[in-house]
């Protein structure tokens, strides 16, 4: 509600960032679990997940000053990803294809399954093979190119700043092909930007979120790069026998690709990621607060690094009306697991709120970090077949397994609840926890890089 077309006022923001290191290199990533049901705790024996998985108890070695262990829903390790993908549909060659950007970095994760061989297809691209967790080919797809002169790098830490700077330039390079929406303000005046690629008034509408929680910054970059790609190859494109631009014509992809800058930028430039001297000061609550409850034991910066709410403290994907009640909550704001208030009570939330209410949907995605899963079901969802099938769709490309999910409050939870349902997933990409380093980022947009063409075929079939 209340869009306003872009009006190319994005420069004023472009802060500089540069002398913040690129830290990923220096945390020492652990393994462990980060599902929609997180890990609630940062000190002591967490219990995370609940879900279906190989429950591969994890040490979650943190370095510093904590002991904790994880019991994580899914095994971190690579060789047990390696079994999963099981739940693709269709049949067939196992393999990666169009892995434009396999580097040598590609096979790092992979474990046994390597699928150096490209199904039969003629449209299909070379490249080493990406595994660690098997994708089942699907035949034909057509993106065998690489986007030339790319306004959006690979970064490890992908900033606020950086991204609206790539949208301005995206919208410039494409006009005509994308349409920017101001769909909201946070906290700390950052403006929440949808990005609508496609006819506007197409009869079929999908939703592509990402940063919903801080730390997850890798989700941004990936959808800011999928929405590049598309754009790119909007007129010379296929998928799967269609062409792009008859594709777009009927679907209009929304990508709301930051929903929690604030989040974020806490987490990758700590507490000057914050502006308002009000909210800083609010942050600094929560580290005490966590403190003092034993929620945490780590010194403030690092504690910041995996900040998950948004600017004050709030977890936006459990502020959500899915039996928001029975949320598991902090008691008080804090880097994580506090619901809020009440439901939609934190702007990014509403933004998200607003615009799924504005219009009917066909399908939506959430993008999450990590685990190589997706959520499709929750209890009294009214789209479960058509989730189910979603779910498969995108299973089928991406090697992702299924899974419940067994918290409360989430988007997805209540899309699929919702007046109105539509049929939704919560895509949990990468196989460490976060913030998850650079390196992770060639798997996880082998394996993700289509996922919006695959979704938008979906709507056209439903
Ligand atoms: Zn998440």
């Amino acid at each position: 509600m209340n869009k306003k077309v872009f009006a190319g006022v994005l420069t004023a923001v472009m802060a500089v960032s540069s002398s913040f290191m690129s830290y990923a290199d220096s945390v020492g990533v652990a393994p462990g679990q980060n599902s929609p049901e997180e890990i609630t705790a940062i000190s002591g024996v967490v219990t995370a997940g609940g879900t279906d998985s190989q429950g591969g108890a994890v040490t979650a070695g943190e370095g510093s000053n904590q002991g904790s262990t994880v019991t994580a829903g899914e095994a971190s390790s690579p060789s047990a990803a390696v079994t999963a993908g099981g739940n693709a549909s269709s049949g067939g060659t196992v393999t990666v294809g169009g892995s434009q950007n396999a580097g040598p970095m590609a096979s790092q994760t992979s474990s046994g399954v390597v699928g150096a061989g490209l199904a039969g297809s003629s449209m299909g691209s070379g490249g080493p093979g990406v595994s660690g967790i098997s994708q089942v080919s699907r035949g034909v797809d057509g993106f065998a190119g690489t986007v030339q002169n790319p306004i959006v790098t690979v970064t490890g830490t992908y900033t606020y700043d950086q991204m609206s700077q790539d949208i301005q330039e995206l919208s410039s390079r494409y006009s005509g092909k994308m349409q920017v929406n101001t769909i909201g303000t946070t906290h700390d005046g950052r403006s929440l930007y949808e990005i609508i690629v496609g006819n506007p008034s197409a009869e079929k509408h999908v939703l592509i979120h990402a940063g919903i929680h801080a730390r997850e910054y890798m989700t941004p970059l990936l959808v800011m790069k999928q929405m590049e790609y598309g754009l790119y190859f909007y007129n010379s494109g296929s998928f799967e026998g269609r062409s792009l631009s008859d594709m777009f014509n009927q679907v209009a992809v929304h990508f709301v690709p930051m929903v929690n800058p604030d989040g974020i930028s806490i987490s990758q430039k700590g507490i000057n990621g914050i502006r308002s001297g009000a909210l800083q000061e609010s942050v600094r609550q929560c580290y005490n607060n966590d403190v003092s409850s034993g929620r945490t034991s780590m010194a403030f910066e690092r504690y910041l690094q995996y900040w998950k709410a948004n600017g004050r403290g709030v977890d936006l994907n459990q502020n959500f009306p899915a039996n928001w009640e029975q949320v598991t909550s902090a008691s008080f704001p804090s880097y994580a697991t506090y619901k809020g208030q009440g439901p939609v009570s934190e702007p990014e939330s509403q933004a998200l709120y607003n615009l799924m209410d504005s219009r009917s949907w066909s399908a939506a995605i959430s993008y999450h970090s990590m685990g190589n899963i997706i959520y499709w079901d929750y209890t009294g969802n009214t789209v479960y077949d058509q989730s189910l099938d979603l779910a498969n769709a995108i299973s089928a490309r991406t090697g992702y397994r299924l899974a419940g999910s067994s918290g409360h409050g989430g988007f997805k939870d209540w899309l699929q609840i919702k007046e109105g349902p539509v049929p939704s997933l919560t895509l949990e990409v990468g196989s460490v926890s976060c913030p998850m380093p650079v390196t992770e980022f060639t798997d996880v947009w082998n394996r993700n890089k289509d996922v919006w063409a695959a979704l938008m075929k979906w709507a056209m079939e439903h």
